[in-house]
């Protein structure tokens, strides 16, 4: 019997020029927008200003919130819901990277539940989020199908996500002419933060038919970008692949969660300022090597489909994707790895991931 359940609420329109085609989709909820973007992406990828004149012509009136940084604090997005609260608007356009459409998540709940932003984390807020639509800028997060928001809290000093049914964006547009302007470094951390979702569902506790379809599907697009992801000449047919790989990733993780990879990557984000892709991809060699005692023929299928032959193809791999001198510390190590094992990330990973597994996924990545 097939295990196969399903839950996927955002409507995705992928194709060229689809912002600008289906202006109905944001004349449905309202005439006022707030646009939740960060400093420059969202102009630099030309997605403003196709959402700017389909709202102009439509008669929508919006303001723009663009002060969101990379992985949002829960301060930043407590801006950000204030400037929601003063403009009163009836729907959210997220554009930019995941930073800026988990951010618009987040405000989307705060906008209309006065509540301290811990309270993100506990779910049945008693209003409901204002509508979101999310316009990815970059193909790795898949943050517009997912009902994830990831927040940097200073307090705890790391990235803890929350998740909610209700924060689903309602519509994804994408279009790969958006990811266009990503310089080198973040097209490649990002496409292997897609590759980072798709091999974590596979490798899931909460695996199921449902998201090995998503996640094969992905493989496969994913290794046909791959030859221009290695030599940095990048096709439009590249970045098609790639935002369709980012997309599949994100519902196959809309069903499993992350692993121990991500809880792992959220430290080295933190305290070492690695781009969360990249932070993830520096594990995910020893991950795959990890699991060969749980589950070797998924560690082989993930191979297969990318068309490398061994876990030694697949870790220089990444170190021609991800060049990097961070070292960690044993003390560093010792910490990441405790606090890590804690995570609900982890519990999601195949075996038994105590502090031990976390530790020596470090050790033999970064030690
Ligand atoms: P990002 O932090 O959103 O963006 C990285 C950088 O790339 C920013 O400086 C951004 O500029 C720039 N950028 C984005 N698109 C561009 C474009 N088309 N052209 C030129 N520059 C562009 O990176 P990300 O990897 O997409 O998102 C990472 C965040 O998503 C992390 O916080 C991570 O934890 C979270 N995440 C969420 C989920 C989920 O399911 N919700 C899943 C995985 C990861 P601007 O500052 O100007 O925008
Ligand atoms: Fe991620």
């Amino acid at each position: 019997m097939l295990n196969f359940s399903f839950y996927m609420p955002t409507e995705i329109i992928q194709g060229q020029e689809v912002v600008t085609r289906n202006g109905d989709r944001f004349k449905q909820f309202g005439t006022r927008a707030l646009i939740v973007t960060g400093k420059r992406s969202a102009q630099l990828s030309g997605a403003f200003q196709d959402v700017a004149a389909v709202l102009d012509n439509l008669g929508i009136s919006y303001q723009v919130f663009d002060q969101v940084e990379n992985n949002p604090s829960t301060t930043n997005v407590v801006q950000g819901a204030e400037a929601a609260r003063q403009f009163n608007p009836d729907f959210i356009v997220g554009i930019g990277g995941g930073s800026a459409l988990d951010a618009a998540k987040a405000i989307a709940v705060l906008a209309v539940n006065d509540f301290a932003p811990e309270c993100l984390y506990h779910g049945n807020y008693p209003n409901q989020p204002l509508p979101v639509i999310a316009i990815p800028t970059t193909a790795g997060t898949g943050s517009e199908v997912t009902q994830y928001s990831v927040l940097t809290i200073p307090e705890k000093q790391t990235k803890v996500g929350f998740g909610d049914r209700t924060i689903f964006p309602k519509v994804a547009f994408l279009d790969h002419r958006y990811t266009e302007s990503m310089e080198l470094d973040t097209t490649r951390n990002t496409a292997v933060d897609a590759l980072s979702h798709l091999v974590e569902a596979y490798l899931s506790r909460r695996a199921s038919d449902a998201s090995d379809m998503l996640v094969e599907a992905g493989l496969k697009l994913w290794a046909r970008a791959l030859p221009d992801l290695k030599s940095a000449a990048f096709s439009s047919g590249m970045r098609d692949s790639l935002l369709t790989a980012s997309a599949l990733g994100g519902m196959a993780i809309a069903h499993t969660g992350t692993t121990v990879v991500h809880a792992l990557g959220y430290p080295l984000t933190y305290f070492h300022d690695i781009p969360h892709g990249k932070a993830n991809g520096l594990l995910m060699a020893e991950y795959l090597r990890y699991n060969l005692q749980h589950a070797r023929s998924r560690v082989e299928k993930i191979l297969k489909l990318l068309n490398l032959k061994d876990i030694g193809e697949f870790a220089e791999l990444m170190q021609i994707l991800l060049p990097t001198d961070l070292r960690l510390t044993p003390e560093q190590i010792n910490e990441y790895g405790i606090a890590a094992s804690r995570t609900k990330n982890a519990s999601h990973s195949l075996g038994e991931v105590n502090s031990q597994v976390c530790i020596d996924i470090l050790n033999n990545s970064l030690g």
